[in-house]
């Protein structure tokens, strides 16, 4: 009992004496750490072609309902993925997502992630619904914080 109670103290002593780092935020901004889990991100191949192919695995494993997804058949002679199918339509809204990672899971060839980004803010809750565009950036060789997490993660077992 009596060692407890040191160890109590101990721990408050120790921890009383550190010094305070108080991050002068929005000046500074704090990097994330590799696994951080915020905005997402939908990824391109090297190539520029689109990873969705419009399965709706995300949409389907997500505990929120917040994915909507809509296909539709490739142009074989201008093709926007490298399958059959496309995402024509591709949203989530944010305001409503959990940032549970299901989607990124889910995802059979690594195209919807999790990105670093934590900073949002909209003055109209419909401005939290992101379409495709607002979340396509280019490949992981692009996206550096991607590139670190998921080499390490190994979340990307499919492709
Ligand atoms: S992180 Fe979770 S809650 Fe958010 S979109 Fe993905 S599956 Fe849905
Ligand atoms: S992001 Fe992945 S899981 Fe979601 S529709 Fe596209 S390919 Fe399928």
């Amino acid at each position: 009992m009596l060692s407890e109670v040191i160890q109590g103290m101990w721990v408050t002593i120790k921890h009383s004496l550190r010094s305070r780092e108080t991050v002068q935020y929005p000046e500074v901004k704090e990097e994330m750490p590799v696994g951080y889990r915020g905005l997402h991100k939908l990824l391109l191949w090297e190539d520029g072609l689109e990873r969705c192919v419009g399965c709706k695995l995300c949409s389907a494993a997500c505990p929120v309902d917040c994915i909507y997804v809509e296909s539709a058949e490739n142009d074989p002679g201008n093709p926007t993925s490298k399958g059959e199918r496309y995402a024509s339509i591709y949203e989530i809204n944010e305001l409503r997502c959990i940032f549970c990672g299901y989607c990124e899971e889910a995802c059979p060839v690594g195209a919807v992630v999790l990105g670093n980004q934590y900073e949002f803010c909209e003055d109209d809750r419909d401005k939290f619904i992101y379409e495709k565009g607002d979340l396509l950036v280019g490949s992981m060789e692009e996206v550096p914080e991607l590139k670190a997490r998921y080499s390490e993660q190994k979340l990307l077992k499919y492709v």
